[in-house]
């Protein structure tokens, strides 16, 4: 056996004993609600569609018109021929929704911060993050270079400990967090970060996948706090949004500079003109209809008041489970009962802290939401309860 193929299987088998090994299932999603696996129709709550707004109409159709009006690709990167005309509209939008002078699109959020981090910090400098952010906040800070220290989960006394034995080593500081948790469904606390950031002359990243459309009014989560001035907004086109791509919202001089030098930006293809027009037909809904975007984290109330668990602060609602098997098991008992909760497993959250990971979104009826509330008593009940 070649020692590549040597290598796959033993890692393989490795994470196979220890529950953590993935693999894919095949997933038709009839309606951005119900999905159909293995010939059998489930109810999902695991999907990031927190608005359903991967199946509609105008949505849909606005994809459609986008292919039939420039074609399926951009044909290059938008600095050559890619940067077709619905991207600096879906750009401005951008901008225009999260209050900002500009935005930058890119292929997706994750292609966003490993660009966009790198694009602003070297070694000389400091990142702080938030020790459950994403994984690909991760990813564009080590690119980057930089010193990388992380504070404990939204505490800010650590943070302000890491700045003052920290930040004047350095020559810039950049402060990366998640707005809305992707795993837990907590927000960051942005009015008191952007203020310390401020008095330390940091630089503060939010990464708002699933803000945008579901919190602040569909704003996102630097809505949700009227004092957080917040530099650099990233998010994801492909949650609330139902499509794909993602974005940096900054000042103009910040986008522009990200589109002169950042390489997930510079040396990729631009995103297809489908992406970006059911993304510009989607902010239309989002910035139109305001109970729409308040339906999934009311959904997500509903649940938790049913379990008596502490009110949750977006749709999405973790409970903790502990080791990989238990998840997986958990998740399959409901899948008997046609319910979809995928188990999260590490390294997608922290070792010993499997979970079904709960995504209420605005088509969920309430009877729904309480059937689903029953049939996951067992693990809400011996679920640790978050503060
Ligand atoms: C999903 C997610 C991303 C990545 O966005 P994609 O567009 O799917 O690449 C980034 N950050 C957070 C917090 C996410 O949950």
């Amino acid at each position: 056996m070649l020692s590549l193929d040597a290598f796959a299987e033993a890692k393989l088998a490795d994470l196979g004993a220890r529950s953590l090994r993935r693999t894919l299932t095949a997933t038709h999603r009839l309606d951005g609600l119900w999905v159909e696996r293995g010939g059998r129709r489930l109810l999902s709550f695991s999907c990031n569609d927190y608005l359903n707004l991967s199946h509609h109409p105008a949505v849909k159709s606005a994809a459609i018109t986008a292919v039939e009006a420039y074609g399926v690709g951009a044909g290059a990167s938008r600095l050559v021929t890619g940067d077709h005309p619905l991207l600096g509209e879906l750009e401005a939008r951008l901008a225009r929704l999260k209050g900002t002078e500009a935005a930058c699109v890119f292929g997706s959020g994750y292609l966003t911060n490993s660009g966009v981090i790198p694009t602003l910090a070297s070694p000389e400098d400091l990142i702080l993050i938030d020790a459950l952010a994403h994984a690909c906040l991760w990813s564009g800070a080590k690119l980057s270079g930089a010193k990388v220290l992380s504070f404990r989960h939204n505490d800010i006394a650590h943070l302000v400990e890491l700045l003052g034995q920290h930040r004047a080593g350095a020559r810039h500081a950049l402060v990366a967090t998640d707005g809305v948790f992707s795993m837990d469904g907590d927000l960051a606390p942005l009015d008191r970060l952007s203020a310390l950031c401020e008095a330390h002359d940091a630089w503060l990243l939010s990464d708002d996948a699933h803000g945008l459309g579901v919190v602040g009014s569909g704003r996102g989560s630097t809505h949700v706090f009227p004092d957080a001035r917040v530099p650099l907004q990233m998010g994801t086109l492909s949650k609330a949004v139902g499509g794909y791509g993602g974005y940096l919202c900054a000042s103009r001089t910040v986008i522009d500079l990200v589109k002169t030098r950042a390489r997930s930006f510079v040396f990729t293809t631009g995103l297809p003109p489908a992406s970006a027009g059911a993304a510009i037909a989607a902010l239309d809904l989002i910035e139109a209809d305001r109970d729409l975007c308040a339906q999934p984290l009311a959904r997500a109330r509903l649940f938790a008041a049913a379990l008596g668990l502490p009110q949750p602060q977006s749709p999405i609602v973790p409970l903790i489970v502990g080791a990989p098997e238990a998840a997986l098991e958990a998740s399959a008992r409901l899948e008997a009962q046609s319910l979809l909760v995928v188990a999260i497993r590490p390294p997608s959250v922290p070792a010993g802290t499997a979970r079904l990971r709960i995504a209420f979104t605005a088509g969920h009826s309430e009877a729904d939401v309480l059937r689903l509330a029953e049939a996951v008593r067992p693990w809400a009940d011996a679920s640790p309860k978050a503060a």
